[in-house]
């Protein structure tokens, strides 16, 4: 029997988010984002649950390859465009469209020779200084493609920094609507915690709503953006990635006994323990604390001591039946509808679920299941 650790993917909870994200944003179109090997689900894994979006954005070409090898047809977008001036060769071969952030990416398109005219977005530095044109040199960034004959469409692009938390998007959302007012072309701006914070509410100028594509991450894989200020029930967003394996041992600790490595945990009363097969070598994270959450058999308990290679301890007090065998769920879906989000124990680890997801160890296998949303 190979260890009992696995990953399941959920078709029907991806195909779900997306339909959150369209309901926070009616009147966009949707850009399903996909880098990181569609944080870490893997792309073909995701495909069939995603393929209701308008359009896939993600970061390298060896991604858009693999989507136009699905049969996808619809528009690819290259989140940080090309890298060197013969990426432009693919660009066309594959029909992607792509952003440009920075002078260089401008003079490689006037060199490249194509007979059909790209279709980019202008990326503007709004205030998150990493990529982009600042506000001042936007207008001149845009007449140079304008003036390109291999640019047919030009979109404008902006990402945010605080669309999660307390400082917000106006300072930027101001910025972008300003220096673009008079430009004609389609917009993008929002990424999940945008979506679902601000432009649901109404909160952004009407110049930038109608004519927009909402970039959908995080949210589309079932973990909340802004949490714990709010989680993925809040939203309304369905866990897309379940990690579980089974117990594979147990032991009965007399107080004093401690656990692991460098004995980190002491029992202070007696306690009944269980051996997971999983540990960071797997995508756990090593710095979940003692006391992350963690399901047995669908019900909630806690990990105990260090997390080490390839073995996590958890608390079984109160399932004195659980043994070898009984299923534990690191996140995700449990046995009989329980839930554990992947923010809960990304939390308990000083991380983000984000970081979880894309960090799933490829020696753990993956199915897709079919298995409904909630
Ligand atoms: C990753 C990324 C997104 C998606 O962000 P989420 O927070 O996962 O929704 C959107 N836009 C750009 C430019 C990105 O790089």
């Amino acid at each position: 029997m190979p260890r009992p650790i696995e990953a399941l993917v959920h078709t029907a909870a991806l195909a779900h988010n997306l339909s959150r994200a369209r309901q926070a944003a009616p009147d966009a179109r949707l850009w399903a984002v996909v880098k990181a090997n569609a944080y870490g689900h893997g792309i073909e894994r995701v495909y069939a649950g995603m393929r209701g979006t308008d359009g896939f954005a993600l970061l390298d070409l060896a991604e858009a390859e693999r989507i136009r090898a699905l049969g996808w047809r619809g528009p690819v977008l290259l989140l940080e465009g090309v890298f060197e001036p013969r990426d432009l060769e693919a660009v066309s071969r594959l029909d992607l469209w792509h952003t440009v952030h920075c002078t260089e990416q401008i003079d490689w398109l006037a060199a490249h020779k194509t007979h059909v005219p790209q279709h980019v977005f202008l990326k503007m530095n709004s205030g998150m200084n990493r990529l982009g044109f600042k506000p001042e040199s936007f207008r001149a960034a845009w007449a140079r493609l304008n003036a390109l004959p291999q640019v047919a469409e030009i979109g404008l692009m902006t990402h945010f920094s605080d669309a999660d938390g307390p400082r917000g998007i106006e300072h930027q959302v101001r910025a972008f609507a300003e220096a673009t007012r008079d430009l004609p072309g389609e917009r993008s701006i929002a990424n999940s915690a945008a979506i679902l914070r601000h432009r649901a509410a109404g909160a952004l100028p009407d110049v930038l709503v109608g004519s927009d594509w909402v970039r959908a991450g995080i949210m589309s894989y079932g973990s909340a953006p802004d949490y714990p200020e709010h989680d993925a029930a809040h939203w309304g967003l369905a866990p897309t990635m379940t990690l579980r394996t089974r117990l594979i041992g147990t032991q009965t600790l007399a107080p004093g006994d401690a656990v692991g490595y460098g004995s980190s945990f002491t029992a202070k009363r007696p306690m009944h323990i269980g051996i997971a097969a999983c540990g960071y070598a797997d995508g756990y994270p090593r710095h979940a604390a003692s006391g992350t959450p963690v399901l047995v058999d669908g019900v909630r308990t806690t990990t105990v001591g260090r997390v080490s290679m390839d073995m996590i301890a958890v608390d079984l007090t109160a399932m004195p039946a659980a043994g070898p065998g009984s299923e534990v769920t690191l996140w995700g879906r449990g046995p009989n509808g329980a839930i554990l989000s992947i923010d809960e124990v990304a939390r308990a680890a000083g991380t983000i679920g984000y970081e979880l997801m894309c960090a799933l160890a490829p020696r753990v296998p993956v199915h897709v299941t079919e298995e409904t949303a909630s």
